[in-house]
């Protein structure tokens, strides 16, 4: 078996609805996000002989991601979480809110990139967030 992986980082801000404490709060993180490919074969012929994947199109996917939510402040999309959007949208800074069908959780994240990325082809094993340097989430199939 072989694996891969590339990290990418991003900064975020998410809301979490329902939540009660400290991070009831709107605020950010800097994320590490760390992904695994793996294949029982490394191709065979062409340009990518003796790889699992090329880096370059790994990295390239990694980004893409980091692209969907850098700098952006994320928001389920529900009740509370449009009402919010809407107060937002009403003062004059103009807020970059993108909206997920889940609480914005590590966890939850994690499921979406795992799946965002399969969809795209890659041979993705797992995916590992960093919300803060000693907190992370692994998300797997198996
Ligand atoms: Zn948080």
């Amino acid at each position: 078996m072989f694996k891969i992986k590339s990290e990418v980082q991003f900064d975020m801000a998410h809301y979490l609805s329902g939540y009660k404490g400290k991070c009831s709060n709107i605020h950010g993180h800097r994320y590490k996000l760390i992904v695994m490919l793996k294949s029982e074969t490394l191709i065979a012929e062409g340009q990518l002989r003796g790889m699992v994947d090329d880096f370059t199109n790994f990295k390239d996917a990694l980004k893409e991601i980091a692209d969907i939510f850098d700098h952006k402040l994320i928001i389920e999309d529900n009740e509370e979480g449009r009402a919010l959007a809407k107060k937002l949208e009403e003062l004059p800074n103009d807020f970059d809110i993108y909206f997920v069908n889940y609480r914005p959780t590590a966890e939850e994240m994690s499921k979406d990139i795992f799946n965002r990325l399969k969809i795209n082809g890659l041979q993705v094993c797992q995916v590992e967030l960093f919300e803060t340097p000693n907190n992370s989430c692994i998300y797997t199939e198996d």
